[in-house]
């Protein structure tokens, strides 16, 4: 039996998504292959609310999370992080050898732009990350006033994480100034995992012409050319993911961005208020995340049972992320849940717990 997934990634995908996996192949340096990337660019600069570049990486977002601050950091990277994915950005700087300093919130604290100031001000860095959606804490950054921030600082590249909310927040990139902004499939955008894609700016482009070895897989410089030539890369994209993500993306354009973002934040608000009821919320309250919400495991129970149990009945949530794993359980709502969907898992909870 399908286990319909309340897991911040992988989502499920609607069937008719999941058919355009199997559209018959074509040749990726053909004609054919140049118009579906142009057409997949076009409709992913709305959904990223820019007009810089768009690229795919057939990888996983955190394949683009290294190649942003391998190829585009030259002197050192100012890391901000308030949980596992932030700190594993500060891990891919390290592994590549990159001069990087991490600056690190409590799980559940957000980064405040006066933090943000402060590393700065100090003028050692010329990059800094920060998690817009920090998917092991729950935690939304307040990233619209970090870039009033970075926005002083013209010789910085400003990364940010949006790989669980991109599409499922409003995130616009051009008025914060984000340099490279980097999402997946797997999660709001409710496709299968495998590809990633990322908005890359001219100054992004620029920094990372100046940079030495940038790898060549994930080289920035490579991939950023090629698509410009001609709407190709330079080696064979994942034409399954290509042809679900043009169709998907038609889907989210029609239900309308923010239609779609009030989705969430309606199913966000309902999980949130039944955490408060049972349980307790994780997160500082200033900065829930309107995607997946982590929830304190104040009544001590197992989360493991509870998700075998939930198992039996078709469904999963995730357990907390490594340290927080049985203090923590989490549930997404992201992609194409419903508020049906969140009242079906909180009922079956309540019946298994016997609230
Ligand atoms: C899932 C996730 C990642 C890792 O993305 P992959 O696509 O699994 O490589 C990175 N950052 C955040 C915030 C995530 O939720």
């Amino acid at each position: 039996m399908h286990k319909q997934l309340f897991i911040p990634g992988p989502v499920d995908v609607r069937p008719d998504v999941l058919e355009k996996m199997a559209t018959p192949m074509i040749g990726h340096r053909s004609k054919e292959c140049t118009a579906l990337q142009e057409s997949i660019s076009g409709k992913l600069q709305k959904v990223f609310q820019t007009e810089n570049v768009m690229v795919l990486s057939t990888s996983s977002g955190s394949g683009l999370m290294e190649s942003a601050i391998r190829c585009c950091t030259a002197k050192k990277a100012a890391v901000f992080s308030i949980g596992a994915f932030g700190d594993r950005w500060y891990k891919m700087a390290v592994a590549n050898g990159k001069p990087a300093d991490k600056f690190r919130a409590e799980d559940g604290q957000a980064t405040h732009p006066e933090d943000v100031e402060k590393v700065l001000a100090t003028g050692e860095y010329d990059l800094i990350t920060v998690t817009h959606n920090e998917t092991s804490s729950g935690v939304q950054n307040p990233v619209g006033e970090i870039a009033e921030v970075v926005k002083k600082y013209p010789d910085v590249v400003f990364c940010i994480d949006t790989v669980s909310s991109m599409a499922g927040a409003d995130i616009p990139v051009d008025k914060w100034g984000v340099d490279f902004c980097i999402t997946s499939t797997q999660k709001c955008l409710g496709l299968p995992p495998g590809l990633s894609m990322a908005s890359v700016s001219q100054k992004a482009y620029d920094r990372a012409k100046a940079v030495t070895n940038r790898g060549l897989y994930l080289d920035i410089v490579e991939i950023y050319d090629k698509v410009v030539k001609n709407y190709q890369y330079p080696s064979t994209p994942s034409l399954p993911h290509m042809f679900a993500l043009d169709y998907q993306l038609d889907l989210i354009l029609a239900e309308g961005l923010e239609n779609r973002w009030a989705r969430h934040a309606e199913m966000a608000k309902y999980i949130q208020d039944w955490a408060r009821k049972y349980f307790a919320l994780f997160s500082d309250e200033r900065y829930l995340s309107n995607t997946v919400t982590c929830i304190a495991n104040t009544r001590g129970i197992s989360v493991a049972d509870l998700n075998k149990a939930l198992g039996e009945r078709g469904m999963t949530l995730s357990n907390g992320y490594g340290d927080l794993k049985e203090k923590t359980f989490r549930i997404a709502h992201m992609a194409d849940a419903t508020m049906d969907d969140m009242k079906k898992l909180t009922t079956a909870i309540e019946d298994i717990l016997g609230l």
